[in-house]
């Protein structure tokens, strides 16, 4: 993890008094937050956020940590967080089981507010139409929520392309490469009809 040096900041932001634990995480003090935006620039922890992607099948892994610009403020007790991420994702392909890379540049906007006020029905309320979390403690980790972030930013099933023609069911050959000379299956009697509808 790596903050940039202040001289890239652009005033009239100011840097944040912030501190890495061990184990990656970023981590703002809630006594910072004031009023007015503060921007913070870092690159988060790869092998963390490669280790939460990891977990069941592995679909998505980056090569190294996204970058992260997050603008912060209170608003009374809510903190809001504008930012966005950016890195190169590395997918493997659902269909023809290869790597491919696509660059990934993802805005997001949170709010967290404490937990102890969000028991009425106002936070409630908010809690159904916006992207609202919760925070307690004196600190707040950002680390997690970025992870969510990047993770709701990327597609459900990765693809290399649309298109992509994937494994001959047969032999196993990558069908992007050209035909294998397998004998084609069988047709889908209604696919045909589907096939015939559009086609008109
Ligand atoms: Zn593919
Ligand atoms: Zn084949």
């Amino acid at each position: 993890m790596s903050a940039v040096a202040p001289d890239r900041l652009t005033p009239p932001m100011a840097m944040a008094r912030l501190f890495a634990l061990p184990g990656g995480s970023m981590r703002i003090r809630v006594e910072d937050i004031k009023a007015s935006p503060k921007t913070l620039r870092y690159t988060e922890d790869v092998d963390d956020l490669n280790a939460r992607l990891g977990s069941g099948v592995r679909d998505y892994h980056l090569e190294r940590g996204p970058d992260v610009t997050v603008d912060y403020y209170r608003s009374g007790l809510d903190i809001f967080f504008h930012g966005s991420l950016g890195g190169e994702v590395v997918g493997t392909c659902a269909r023809c089981l290869e790597d491919y890379a696509f660059a990934l540049d993802h805005p997001f906007v949170f709010v967290l507010t404490p937990r102890a006020a969000a028991t009425d029905d106002s936070a409630q309320l908010r809690a159904d139409d916006l992207a609202l979390s919760y925070y307690e403690g004196d600190e707040i980790d950002l680390t997690p929520l970025v992870h969510e972030q990047l993770i709701l930013a990327l597609p459900t099933r990765p693809l290399c392309g649309e298109a992509c023609r994937g494994l001959c069911p047969r032999c196993g050959a990558n069908l992007n490469d050209g035909a294998c000379g397998c004998p084609p299956a069988p047709a889908d009697p209604r696919l045909a009809v589907l096939h015939a509808l559009r086609g008109k």
